[in-house]
Parts: C-alpha cells; sequence; structure tokens
C-alpha cells in the first residue's frame, strides 16, 4: 500500500426511517493498494457504514446525516450507485445475493454490463475471474441458485470483478460458509492485491481470518469507530474479541 488515499469516511452519522441513529462517528481511510478490514459484532454498524460508502442508504430509507465521504476525489453522496461502480468502486453484498436462476456465468457477465464492455472485453473479464476462481469455469453454466454457497460468493465477487474496480468492498465473505472455503476466498482477494494492487474494504464478523489477511483494521462498536491498528498490532491484543466483538 502507498500513502495516497483512496477511499476516505470523515466522521459519518447515519440514521434509518429519520429515527434510529446507526452510526454516530465513523472514520476509516482505505489507502491504495490497502486491505482495510473493518470489524464489530452484530449490529456495530458494519453494514451501514459500506452502504454508506456505496450510497446505497436512501434505498434503505437510510440517510448520512453528518460527516462525508470521499472515494478518488469524488463526493460519494453526490454520486449515484451506479456511478459509483463506473468510477471503480464495485460492492458485494451480505448474503451474496446472485441471480438464483442465470447461470454462473450470467451473473458474472451482467457485472460487466455497466461498463459497457465490448464482447472481446467481457470475455477476457471472465477468464481473469475463472483463473481466479477456477471452480467457477467447471460451473459456469449451472444456475447459481444451485450452486454452493462457496461458489455463490465467488460468484458475487466475480461479478463485482467484471466492472474493474480499483476498490472492492465486500460484506461478510465469510458468513455461513466452512472455514476451508473462506481462507480460499481470502488467499484469492490477497492474490488480486498483490497482483494488481487492488484495494479491498471487508467487513467481517470473522476477525480472526480477517485480521490474517488485511494490512490494517478499523473496529466499530455501537456505531462508532473505536480502535485501529495494524493488522499485526490488533492481533497481538487478545482483549479485543472479548471487548469490541463479542467472541469472549
Ligand atoms: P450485522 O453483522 O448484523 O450486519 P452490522 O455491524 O453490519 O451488523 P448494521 O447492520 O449496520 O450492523 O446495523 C447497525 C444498526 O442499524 C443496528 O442497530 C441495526 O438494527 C440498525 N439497522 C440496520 N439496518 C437497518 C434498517 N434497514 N432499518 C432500520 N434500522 C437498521
Amino acid at each position: 500500500p502507498n500513502d495516497t488515499p483512496l477511499l476516505t469516511v470523515d466522521g459519518i452519522e447515519a440514521t434509518y426511517n429519520h429515527a434510529i441513529v446507526a452510526l454516530h462517528g465513523v472514520s476509516l481511510t482505505v489507502r491504495q493498494g490497502e486491505i482495510r478490514a473493518l470489524l464489530g459484532a452484530n449490529g456495530a454498524g458494519k453494514t451501514t457504514t459500506l452502504k454508506a460508502v456505496s450510497n446505497l442508504l436512501p434505498a434503505e430509507r437510510g440517510k448520512v446525516t453528518a460527516g462525508r465521504i470521499r472515494f478518488d476525489g469524488h463526493d460519494v453522496a453526490r454520486t449515484g450507485p451506479a456511478d459509483l461502480v463506473r468510477l471503480g468502486l464495485a460492492q458485494v453484498l451480505e448474503g451474496r445475493h446472485c441471480f438464483r436462476s442465470l447461470s454462473v456465468e450470467e451473473n458474472l457477465v451482467t457485472g460487466g454490463l455497466g461498463r459497457g464492455s465490448g464482447r472481446a472485453d467481457i470475455a477476457r473479464d471472465l477468464d481473469r475471474v475463472y483463473a481466479l476462481f477456477p471452480r467457477l469455469r467447471d460451473k459456469r453454466a449451472t444456475a447459481a441458485g444451485l450452486a454452493s454457497g462457496g461458489e455463490q460468493q465467488m460468484t458475487a465477487i466475480g461479478r463485482a470483478l467484471m466492472s474493474r474496480p480499483r476498490l472492492l468492498v465486500l460484506d461478510e465473505p465469510s458468513m455461513g460458509l466452512a472455514p476451508l472455503v473462506v481462507q480460499g476466498i481470502f488467499r484469492a482477494l490477497v492474490a488480486l492485491n498483490r497482483a494488481e494492487g487492488l484495494s479491498i474494504l471487508v467487513a467481517e464478523q470473522n476477525s480472526t481470518i480477517a485480521l490474517r489477511h488485511a494490512h490494517r483494521a478499523t473496529v466499530l462498536e455501537n456505531g462508532a469507530a473505536v480502535l485501529e491498528g495494524s493488522a499485526a498490532e490488533l492481533r497481538a491484543r487478545d482483549d479485543i474479541k472479548t471487548f469490541y466483538l463479542g467472541e469472549g
């Protein structure tokens, strides 16, 4: 990673339905080429933070009420979600969200459409995803709804990669998956980061796996960022799981 910030979240507050305060003071930076983990117990505000980053809160009757988010010099509040994807910010939502009746490959192709890619570009990008996740090549004609949980998560990540992001945002990629599958997914993310310098922001309840693969991490508690540091620093503090992550 270098020191240039790609994403800056600066003191944001957020509410749902003009009432529930979900965030009250979240700041974090993702630098170019960095893998940043966002940790926190259930309900700490990870998903809300990630949705704010992609300007997806309005679709949920949510709103950022204070603070500011900038992606690569753009004010996120003034940029629609689809424009953010075109600018290079792609998000894999919690729970994978594949189109269940479309094949794995059709799911992947949908990720390249917003960019207006031609046939040759799409073929090249598919090859890139299949090189990263060889299993998906074998399953490419299978309906995504019939694929395993791990294959669906890989499909959702692959679909995001089809938009050629510079920042990939993932909401709990480990959810519901076996440890070996989770490890495979994190290894693929690290490989992409090393090979292409792809910057990654990943929210995880599984702090062990996240801290093993990220460069730095931010810890959320009750809607506020309470701690941040290098993954090595946070790994060395055994109070974190008990105090902040509800893993006691
Ligand atoms: P999880 O791991 O369960 O996704 P999280 O850390 O991602 O937890 P959020 O989902 O961001 O936390 O939730 C933060 C707070 O906002 C919680 O109090 C939650 O109940 C509330 N909240 C989340 N989504 C909504 C919504 N769509 N409408 C109203 N309140 C919401």
